[in-house]
């Protein structure tokens, strides 16, 4: 029996990144970036306006007063994308808008709301107070400076990362690849929704469940058909989804009873078992191993025990093969409105919800079949075994999201 923490271990030795490729950069969100990317160009690319007014030289400016305006003659206008193509001359002035181009030589921007155009003049501008050099003006190359780094090695690719990417024309990234994850249900009760529900028969959840979980982690499920509890049946869906994926997870079967074939059935299509059994609640009959430098993971098939093993062993191996550095599940610190009583002797990753002002309690029933409870959770507090911890304890929550 293996404690999570060695488990964890032995599964993150082998997980290693996946073979980069190149993907645009509509793709790349959540993705891990293989290399530096810099910046082919300054950003922004010229100086230019941050408001919407006028472009002046300051200096013409200098004597203007709420009482005694300097008025300036309008040389032209830069709309949005359109350079003013002339050289700002003293005693004029060049309308622009909040990222025209700086016309040549001005070298402040007066606000729109400062001056006044008077209806029957509209050629010349009036000034009423002076206005310091640079005053309104974006500088070249303030932002990003040509050749500077945009995303690092091993860097994720965030939503304000890839604006920043799109700003400098970055049109693909290399990146980590997605995995894709092989789910098979193993279990003679089980059906597809839509099924008639028959004496000892169970709509099969796992699948949906994890597919959710495996996505939230970057992967790609796969989900296999359903099988029953059979050794042939069991070592051919495996052999499918050893032949697509980079790992494969399969839920039920991994227990101990004499319906359990799926321990045996991977290793006798050539997988090498790692370890099995962890010591937890849920989630004890866990096992892992390698088959031709792909991962296998065994869950238990109780619907929670398979969430909760899933969310702790499998979704770090997942986030490692997309190279993530990251792949401990988020923390929240919360303070326990109600005990959380494990009189077991394993650890229990105890369902909890959690209110606005930070506040956890158990969910309801913590048993490994109860998936109602689960539903109402935002996460899991590790309680020790035979151990109580009092309302007012404060605890990490390990968040599903
Ligand atoms: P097993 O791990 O195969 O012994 O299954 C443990 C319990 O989980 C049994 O009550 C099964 O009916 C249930 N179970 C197993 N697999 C699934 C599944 N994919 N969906 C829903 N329940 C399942
Ligand atoms: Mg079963």
């Amino acid at each position: 029996m293996h404690s999570l923490e060695q488990a964890l271990e032995k599964i993150l030795a082998t997980a290693l990144p996946l073979r980069p490729e190149t993907v645009a950069l509509a793709d790349a969100f959540g993705r891990i970036a293989v290399a530096e990317t810099t910046s082919p160009v300054n950003l922004p690319p010229t100086d230019n306006s941050s408001v919407d007014g006028y472009a002046v030289l300051a200096d013409d400016l200098k004597t203007a007063g709420s009482q005694s305006p300097v008025a300036l003659v309008l040389a032209g206008s830069s709309p949005a994308g359109v350079p003013f193509g002339g050289t700002l001359a003293s005693g004029t002035c060049v309308r622009v808008f909040t990222g025209s181009v700086l016309p040549h030589l001005a070298d402040a921007i007066v606000m729109q709301e400062d001056v006044k155009v008077l209806p029957d003049d509209p050629a010349k501008i009036q000034f009423f107070e002076p206005i310091k050099l640079w005053e309104n003006i974006r500088f070249l190359g303030e932002d990003v400076r040509k050749e500077a780094r945009l995303v690092g090695i091993y860097e994720k690719i965030t939503a304000p990362r890839l604006g920043l990417l799109a700003a400098a024309g970055i049109e693909e990234v290399l990146c980590f690849r997605r995995p894709e994850v092989g789910l098979i249900a193993t279990g003679g009760e089980l059906r597809e929704a839509g099924a008639p529900m028959e004496p000892g028969t169970i709509y099969e959840s796992n699948r949906i469940s994890l597919s959710a979980l495996a996505r939230q982690a970057g992967a790609a499920p796969k989900v296999f058909p359903l099988i029953s509890d059979d050794l042939t049946a069991t070592k051919r869906a495996l052999e499918q989804a050893f032949a697509v994926c980079d790992a494969v997870v399969t839920t039920g079967g991994v227990s101990v009873g004499e319906m359990d074939w799926v321990r045996t059935a991977f290793t006798e299509i050539g997988g090498e078992l790692d370890l099995w059994q962890v010591a937890m609640r849920p989630g004890k009959p866990f096992a892992f191993g390698r088959r031709a430098g792909k991962l296998f993971f065994g869950l238990p098939g109780n619907p929670v025990s398979a969430m909760v093993t899933f969310f702790l062993l499998v979704r770090p191996a997942l986030l490692r093969l997309q190279g993530a550095q990251e792949v401990e599940p988020p923390r929240q610190r919360a303070v326990l409105a109600k005990e959380l009583a494990n009189p077991g002797d394993s650890r229990h990753f105890m369902r909890v919800t959690m209110d606005s002002s930070g506040r956890a309690r158990p969910a309801g029933k913590q048993a490994s079949h109860v998936l109602s409870a689960t539903a109402r959770s935002h996460g899991l507090v590790d309680v020790p075994p035979a151990t109580t911890l009092p309302a007012g304890a404060v605890v990490e929550v390990l968040r599903w999201d």
